[in-house]
């Protein structure tokens, strides 16, 4: 995380005065410093520089004291944060310089007592180097063992059910360590001391097959030698993993993957492929050394990457991600994972999260048997449970940054630090793609990707995540802060608490307020917030905003023109509506045979998605048609326009294929824009004229496609120009899912760059409705601040 490592920068511990004959100081060293080897490094750190002192976990942290020479001391000092423990973040070292007196020896002081909550909690991890050799090694008392983890390695979030963090508190509380275990565990200078989920072969969890029958076909290495097989004859099966079950199926193997996506019923998204090692990924997409760093940091998060056009063979079936020209790609991190790629003839397998369609992923056994029914024809359970659910965290590097799309497995529970100390506030975060985030002082806790709270099962998911999030933190929100949106599942969740004041944030602000947060701006700033819909102040739905804000709250400087959504929610599902929609709005005769033509001239005689005669009443009538000046929308009405997509089977999928139409073109289609004191507002109609103009001579979609996006660029910068002039603010905050398009986002940031602006994109949380949370509880923390 980008501002741990600039903490760490900022915050280098002042070094205690030299004393002459020698110097005894105490240092409190603050972060995740606990359950990671902390102490066993301090052990060894004082043992190299021949200093006596202790050192023990604290309320908020470690806390140590050494004497010796002064020299030594301060080298000690030093090397605390430069050369901490793979797995520690260090957030402050602070040193307190005490009388000189001799200390004897040097101790680890057991003082769990003392363990708090306002510790940080660690992230899942992958399998360290470490461990892995071990996995591997016949001789080792855990060759083999699916479970081997240590202090720098292993599950963490998922097992924890409470703090302190100590194995009584977690899923292996049921595992009663074996001698050997033990002594590891009790032994400071062990990698394993106090390692809360260690265990072996004899003492761990363990595993077991299990056809669709629920009959145990084969357990422990059996199981391995087994499922490995299955899946290399066309099986699903449903694996048990850190965060929730994955489905696996093998990635070169047409009709299995075509089996998995209609049993899923997951049309056309996307599958993220695990392949064993970097080389195998390097043989079928193209990868530069960001993308490397990320693909095998301890969060190993799925990471998008271009396809190689001459992609290896065996093929990776078209189906895992059809008319997409990226991959989202992953390395394994369990030694599960290992170990079924482990002389396995399959070398790329599809894992994708196991759930019913919009469910969330399942986590529990009895829950895989009954709610994979159907999907999978074998599982690969274990019997260590998983307490909070986590799916795979997902990420792209765009101009040379990594970009979240989803935040989960091996980023939460870090917070994002912010700039000064907040009131505890909730964010209640937004409808789809939730998260909530709770504040506690200078840190801002992002829950784990939630999921659309369209169904009661992530409702549930919801509520259990905030109760976790404030136990385990231990934070008492003081305010809880909820979308504007009256019928939103969590609004309604949060207007229902009677204990807590509330405030309801609209949902462009909290986007651009999320950017502010993470990047510690001070307001004002100029917000460009581009995305699908929010609730907008004025009752209508906005989606295409520029905004003014600062700490204490926005104004609307401009948008979109607006159009109708005839269907409202439907349209979203259905771009031909609004497709519809523009071609009626920029001229309301013989909508029904220029749509016709357009068809025609889209090459493919796709038959129209609807009946275009009852979108036209609605129109005409305004029947059910909200009016939106939504960017995404617009995208929408674009890639219909060309014939690309009448109908989505998945959010921004319409978006998503026009982006990756785009063939070189240097052409733009010119858009407008009309000034007036109080509004600036983008007029698209002329972009959407120009396309139609294309589609109609038979110019190819790819042209068509790049014109479109150069475009809308194009007009996006100049209405930026005249915002900044109007304000005088040159700094600017981009969020919002639009910015997931690569192609808009790295051109509109080098070009307003250029233009003298200082640009602020989300580096640590995504710019999609994830995001919205976070600018919830930073808005209503600045409110809180404020009126104080
Ligand atoms: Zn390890
Ligand atoms: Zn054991």
């Amino acid at each position: 995380m980008t501002s741990l490592s600039e903490e760490t920068r900022l915050l280098q511990p002042p070094c205690p005065q030299a004393a002459e004959t020698g110097s005894r100081v105490l240092v409190k060293v603050r972060g995740i410093v606990q359950g990671v080897g902390f102490r066993p490094f301090i052990y060894q750190l004082a043992g190299r520089f021949g200093l006596n002192g202790w050192v023990r976990n604290q309320s908020d942290g470690v806390e140590i004291e050494v004497a010796g020479p002064a020299g030594s001391v301060r080298n000690f000092i030093g090397s605390i944060s430069s050369e901490p423990p793979p797995l520690a973040r260090i957030v402050k070292v602070e040193t307190t310089e005490l009388p000189y007196q001799d200390l004897e020896g040097f101790r680890i002081i057991s003082s769990r007592a003392l363990q708090s909550r306002s510790t940080l909690i660690s992230p899942d991890v992958c399998t360290c180097r470490d461990c892995l050799r071990e996995l591997f090694d016949s001789q080792d008392r855990r060759f083999r063992h699916p479970f081997i983890n240590c202090t720098n390695c292993g599950p963490r979030y998922t097992i924890i059910k409470d703090i302190p963090y100590d194995r009584d508190k977690t899923t292996m509380a049921q595992f009663k360590m074996c001698a050997e275990c033990r002594r590891e565990y009790d032994d400071p200078l062990d990698r394993r001391f106090h390692a809360q989920p260690n265990g072996c072969r004899e003492c761990g969890p363990q595993i077991w097959l299990e056809d669709a029958q629920r009959n145990i076909i084969a357990s422990r290495d059996e199981a391995l030698v087994k499922t490995a097989a299955l899946l290399d004859s066309g099986s699903i099966i449903s694996i048990k993993g850190l965060g929730g079950f994955h489905l696996a199926v093998k990635a070169t193997d047409p009709a299995a993957v075509s089996r998995l996506r209609s049993r899923k019923i997951r049309e056309e998204k996307p599958f993220a492929v695990m392949f064993p090692e970097l080389e195998e990924i390097r043989r079928y997409c193209c990868l530069n050394s960001e993308e490397e760093d990320l693909l095998t940091s301890p969060a190993r998060p799925i990471v998008v990457l271009a396809r190689r056009p001459d992609g290896a063979s065996p093929v990776i079936a078209d189906s895992v991600a059809p008319k997409n020209r990226n991959l989202g790609v992953f390395l394994p991190y369990t030694p599960l994972h290992f170990l079924l790629f482990e002389n396995a003839p399959y070398r790329a397998l599809v894992m994708t999260s196991g759930n019913q369609s919009d469910e969330p992923i399942v986590m529990n056994n009895a829950d895989a048997r009954s709610r994979l029914n159907g999907i999978a024809d074998y599982f690969l359970f274990h019997d260590r449970e998983i307490y909070m659910r986590c799916d795979d965290s997902v990420t792209r590097v765009l101009g040379g940054y990594a970009r979240p799309m989803r935040r989960a497995r091996g980023y939460a529970p870090l917070p994002v630090f912010l700039r000064d100390p907040v009131p505890s506030v909730l964010g209640a975060g937004a409808e789809l793609k939730n998260t909530v985030c709770l504040t506690r002082g200078r840190e801002a806790f992002l829950s784990q990707h939630i999921g659309d709270l369209e169904n009661l099962e992530t409702l549930r998911s919801f509520e259990h995540s905030i109760a976790h999030l404030e136990r385990i933190l231990e934070i008492e929100p003081r305010l809880i802060v909820h979308d504007l949106h009256p019928d939103y599942l969590n609004t309604q969740w949060a207007l229902k608490r009677q204990d807590l004041p509330k405030m309801a944030v609209q949902h462009h602000h909290a986007h651009i307020a999320a950017v502010m947060a993470e990047r510690g701006l001070e307001g004002p700033v100029i917000g460009l917030a581009l995305d699908g819909s929010g609730f907008g102040t004025d009752g209508t739905i906005w989606g295409g905003e520029i905004l003014r804000v600062d700490n204490l709250g926005f104004e609307r400087l401009g948008h979109f023109r607006q159009v109708l959504l005839p269907g409202g929610a439907k349209a979203i599902k259905e771009p031909w509506r609004t497709e519809l929609s523009y071609l009626w709005s920029i001229g309301p005769d013989d909508v029904e045979s220029r749509y016709a033509e357009l068809l025609q001239g889209a090459g493919s005689g796709k038959r129209g998605a609807g009946d275009v005669k009852i979108i036209l009443q609605m129109l005409s009538r305004r029947l059910n048609c909200p009016e939106t000046s939504s960017c995404g929308r617009l995208f929408d009405a674009a890639a219909a326009l060309c014939g690309i997509r009448l109908c989505v089977n998945y959010e921004g999928q319409a978006a998503i294929e026009l982006e990756q139409a785009i063939e070189p073109d240097d052409g733009y289609y010119e858009g407008g824009l009309e000034t007036s004191r109080d509004c600036i507002l983008i007029d698209q109609f002329p972009i959407i004229e120009a396309l139609i103009e294309d589609v109609r001579r038979g110019v190819p979609v790819g042209r068509i496609a790049a014109r479109f996006h150069n475009g809308v660029i194009q007009i996006l910068r100049e209405a930026a120009a005249i915002a900044a002039e109007r304000t005088g603010i040159n700094r600017i905050a981009l969020s919002g899912g639009v910015f997931q398009n690569a192609y808009l986002s790295e051109r509109l940031e080098r070009d307003l760059v250029k233009m003298g602006l200082e640009v602020y994109a989300h580096i640590e949380v995504p710019a999609n409705d994830a995001c919205i949370s976070l600018g919830q509880a930073w808005i209503g923390a600045q409110k809180m601040l404020a009126e104080h």
